[in-house]
């Protein structure tokens, strides 16, 4: 047994990409046996809580009975058939559940395969709809810095500049207009100036602009900062002055994580055009939808393409449908605001003291997500494996160490994420630049 997975590891290093990494300097990977609940089984015998929630996504925990039994049923149907001239059931049930529980005014649905795709797919329907209204030198997108939106190029050219490496890809990548991140935090006193960067991008460019594209409340991957719910009000206000489209990338946020079931919320807004992934199947599929408004749809359908012009080879997976339309029946039969406000509340009390450490820049918590921000970069291998000694899976990047549990975490597992991040922070050796 060791043998064998020591073998796969080194396999797995000679012969897979892993996400953003290099195949001459690879860091190590944990091999996965089994997982259950909140549990990762590590093939070299560790039973480690996952803190990640594998990147945002599950939020019911794995190998969860009612989402397996669901899923099973629907293999036992069909998995797949195409969706050109085809329906079904799991599809049409998901987007009734959809166009129910997002914001008002989002009634359409086009169901893509991944967060990267509903991306691409808002934007194309930013500019398909300014096309339709003959306004076809509307055709850039606005955003703001620390943005992330996916790694397709479409995608990639409003991730934030920096973090998004654009200089490597330049000449290739488009350009689009950028404002400065908000530095107003969740809980600041709003001050007006605090959007003055985006205002001034507005009144410069609007011309130009089919649609302002920004995650709400939450930052993810470009720093995870939460901003001032205000700053999301007034960006409504500003793209209804200019005839720009809102485009809400929910794939992080949405489902619960902030605290609201989705993060517009926070501010009581609707987008123009909402992106769903990561959580929508409770991460047992890849499976992402972008859903816009009746206008949006009917502009773009009277336009001089007539329709709307995508179509994945497996757009709407009837397994990926069941799947979600699980995991959502089980959001509310769980009572997920129960859940996460339990998280938030236990993070506050066993994060915001840690503040104190003298290795610590910053603590932040919002709904079911706990960041700390170093005052220095960690080193990846050495922090990774001082977590699984300490039973945990978490997994920071540069300066920041920050977990999003499963929903269904209990007290006491939630409390082993919490002391093994109070453990690390007065970890000299995890910080390299000490
Ligand atoms: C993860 C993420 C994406 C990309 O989703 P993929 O499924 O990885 O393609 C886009 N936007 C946000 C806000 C995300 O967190």
């Amino acid at each position: 047994m060791v043998k064998k997975y020591t073998d796969l590891l080194r396999c797995d290093q000679e012969t897979l990409w892993h996400p953003y990494t290099s195949m001459t300097n690879p860091l190590p990977s944990y091999l996965v046996d089994d997982a259950d609940g909140v549990y990762l089984h590590l093939a070299s015998g560790e039973k480690i809580i996952d803190g990640m929630s594998s990147w945002w996504s599950v939020v019911h925990g794995y190998n969860n009975a009612f989402i397996n039994d669901a899923m099973k049923a629907q293999i036992d149907k069909f998995s797949h058939v195409m969706f050109g001239g085809l329906t079904h059931e799991p599809a049409v049930q998901l987007a009734k559940t959809l166009i129910d529980i997002t914001p008002a005014g989002l009634d359409k649905v086009f169901l893509a395969d991944s967060g990267s795709v509903a991306v691409e797919v808002a934007i194309k329907m930013a500019i398909q709809y300014q096309h339709s209204l003959g306004q076809a030198d509307k055709n850039k997108l606005l955003t703001i810095k620390n943005g992330y939106h996916g790694d397709t190029f479409a995608a990639m050219s409003v991730c934030d500049p920096v973090n998004g490496m654009h200089s490597l890809f330049s000449g290739f990548i488009t350009e689009n207009y950028f404002a400065d991140a908000p530095d107003i935090g969740f809980d600041d006193v709003w001050v007006d100036s605090a959007i003055d960067s985006l205002k001034q991008q507005f009144a410069d460019n609007h011309q130009h602009i089919a649609a302002l594209i920004l995650e709400p409340i939450v930052q993810g991957a470009g720093g995870m900062r939460f901003y001032h719910p205000q700053y999301l009000r007034a960006c409504r206000a500003l793209c209804d002055q200019y005839e720009v489209l809102l485009i809400a990338d929910e794939i992080a946020t949405g489902f619960g994580r902030s605290g609201k079931l989705f993060a517009c919320e926070h501010a009581d807004i609707s987008p123009d055009i909402l992106c769903l992934g990561k959580a929508l199947t409770g991460g047992y599929l890849t499976l992402a939808a972008t859903l816009c408004t009746t206008k949006v749809a009917n502009t773009i359908s009277e336009g001089e393409a007539g329709v709307f012009m995508h179509g994945p080879t497996f757009m709407g997976n009837p397994l990926a449908c069941a799947t979600a339309n699980a995991s959502l029946e089980l959001l509310i039969k769980n009572d997920w605001q129960s859940q996460v406000s339990a998280i938030e509340q236990q993070l506050r009390t066993e994060l915001l003291p840690l503040q104190q450490s003298k290795n610590v820049a910053d603590v932040r918590v919002l709904g079911a997500i706990g960041v700390i921000e170093a005052k220095y970069p960690v080193n990846m291998a050495i922090i990774q494996q001082k977590f699984v000694e300490m039973g945990v899976w978490i997994r920071p990047f540069g300066k920041l160490i920050y977990i999003m549990p499963p929903f269904v975490i209990s007290s006491a597992e939630l409390k082993t994420l919490t002391q093994a991040l109070a453990n690390i922070v007065d970890c000299d050796e995890v910080f390299k630049n000490i």
